[in-house]
Formats: structure tokens, sequence, C-alpha cells
């Protein structure tokens, strides 16, 4: 898991990766009774952006489009909110450990 490291060095990364993450943190608040060692939370965090489409952009515009794309587009929102449940989901009812 060290891709965001990786294209950060090339100049450009995956501002899906960060949109994920800190939806997966979010949403792990209100899941109490699963277990969130570091081994699950990647689980989940994989699993979510392997259905997710990456969105590339350059490392400069990066953090201020994060932002962005969490309050300009709900729709979207709502479609990664369901993804990163499921894989939520799916990892703490099966986890690799
Ligand atoms: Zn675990």
């Amino acid at each position: 898991m060290c891709s965001t490291l990786n294209s950060r060095n090339l100049g450009v990364f995956n501002v899906a990766e960060i949109i994920v993450s800190s939806l997966l943190n979010k949403l792990l608040e209100d899941y109490k009774d699963i277990c969130k060692c570091e081994k699950c939370i990647n689980d989940m965090l994989a699993l979510s952006l392997n259905n997710v489409k990456p969105h590339y952009v350059t490392s400069d515009s990066g953090a201020v489009y994060a932002k962005v794309a969490f309050q300009v587009n709900p729709q979207e929102l709502a479609t990664l909110t369901c993804t990163v449940m499921q894989a939520i989901e799916k990892v703490s009812s099966n986890p690799h450990h």
C-alpha cells in the first residue's frame, strides 16, 4: 500500500484515495462492534478503492480538489459512502486474521 507515496513523487496522485480514506474514518465512528485494527482498515480501504473510479490530479490541486469534491457533488458522495459501507461490512464480517 505505498501507491500514495509513489504517485506523489511523480507529481500526481489519486484524489479518490484521500476522499475514500477520510470517508472510511468518518463512517467507522458509527461501527462500534467491529475490528478496527490496521489490517482490517487496510482491507476496507483496498476493497473500497477497487470499486471506486480513480481520479488523478496534480499534487498542487489535490488538497483543494478533495475538499471541493466533498462539498460540490452530493450524488457522488452518496455513491462513495455506499461503496465504503459495503467494504466495511464485508471485511468486518470476514476479517482476514
Ligand atoms: Zn482486524
